[in-house]
């Protein structure tokens, strides 16, 4: 019997075999967990679907965590299959691309700012809330993705640095507001990974090459490895775990030079 086993979740920011979300759902699948998925629009419908339906999972629907009508009607089916859910996974990040390409102050405009901020931070709360309620009795746990980009300055990641910033202390604040309910809230921040989000970043290969140099494992990590941790701090071992923001990135944290 897997770690997950009995528990039923909802996975956001599948996009591609490639995307962390989907690292993150086949470790929680292989461990027994129950999933439903969420595709932004109906573009990433074809692309999520097939990829539900090989770890057999009948429950999809469209999810743009900018629209609060999306949300509701998304935890509603939830709650219609389910009726109740026990974990969300937030794996949702967007600015403009132009925002993530030069200079701070040059291309960070009003616009890119409050874009960045509701898809990649806001949005987390507005799950939370909707999860609230369907997680009343149980033993609760959101987990989102992060970067160390929220702490250091990292060329070209810009706008989205500050929104991690801000996530992770969501991360906090949600983590102390619904605690005594019983929902553990925590951000796992991952190394680089190539990915369509990352493919946004100008400069990200640069990023991507720096870690093998400096990090004490002297390599990248894989996807596998983010969601081996995610699925341990979103199980029952991680129970005494929340507002915790776990670096999964070859320990590239700690060295200074
Ligand atoms: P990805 O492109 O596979 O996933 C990003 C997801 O965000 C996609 O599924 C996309 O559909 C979704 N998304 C964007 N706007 C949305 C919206 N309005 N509503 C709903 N969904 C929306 O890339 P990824 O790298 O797997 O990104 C997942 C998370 O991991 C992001 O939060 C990212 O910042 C974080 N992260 C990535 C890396 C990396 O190097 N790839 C490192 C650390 C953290």
């Amino acid at each position: 019997m897997g770690f997950l086993s009995g528990k039923r979740a909802l996975i956001v920011g599948v996009a591609s075999d490639r995307s962390i979300a989907w690292g993150i759902a086949q470790a929680m699948h292989r461990e027994g967990a129950q999933l439903a998925f969420s595709y932004v629009n109906e573009k990433f419908k074809e692309r999520v679907q097939p990829l539900a339906e090989s770890l057999g999972s009948k429950l999809t629907m469209q999810l743009d965590v900018t629209n609060d009508a999306e949300i509701d009607s998304a935890f509603a089916a939830i709650k219609q299959a389910w009726g109740s859910l026990d974990i969300v996974v937030h794996a949702v990040a967007y600015a403009p691309r132009e925002a993530l390409a030069g200079g701070f102050v040059e291309s960070t405009s009003r616009e890119a700012f409050k874009v960045a901020h509701d898809v990649s931070s806001y949005s987390l709360t507005a799950l939370a809330r909707a999860a609230k309620p369907l997680m009343a009795g149980r033993a609760g746990s959101i987990l989102t993705l992060s970067y160390l980009g929220s702490e250091r300055v990292f060329p070209g990641y810009n706008v989205m640095g500050v929104a991690k910033a801000g996530l992770e202390s969501t991360v906090r604040y949600l983590a102390a507001d619904i605690g005594p309910k019983n929902i553990r809230v925590n951000a796992v921040s991952a190394g680089p990974i190539k990915t369509l989000a990352a493919a946004g970043i100008k400069g990200f290969s640069n990023i991507l090459h720096i870690y093998p140099d400096r990090a004490p494992l002297r390599r990248n990590v894989e996807t596998s490895e983010v969601a081996e941790a995610a699925a341990f701090l979103l199980s029952d071992a991680g129970k005494g775990i929340t507002g915790e923001v776990l670096l999964v990135d070859a320990g590239f944290h700690v060295t200074g030079m």
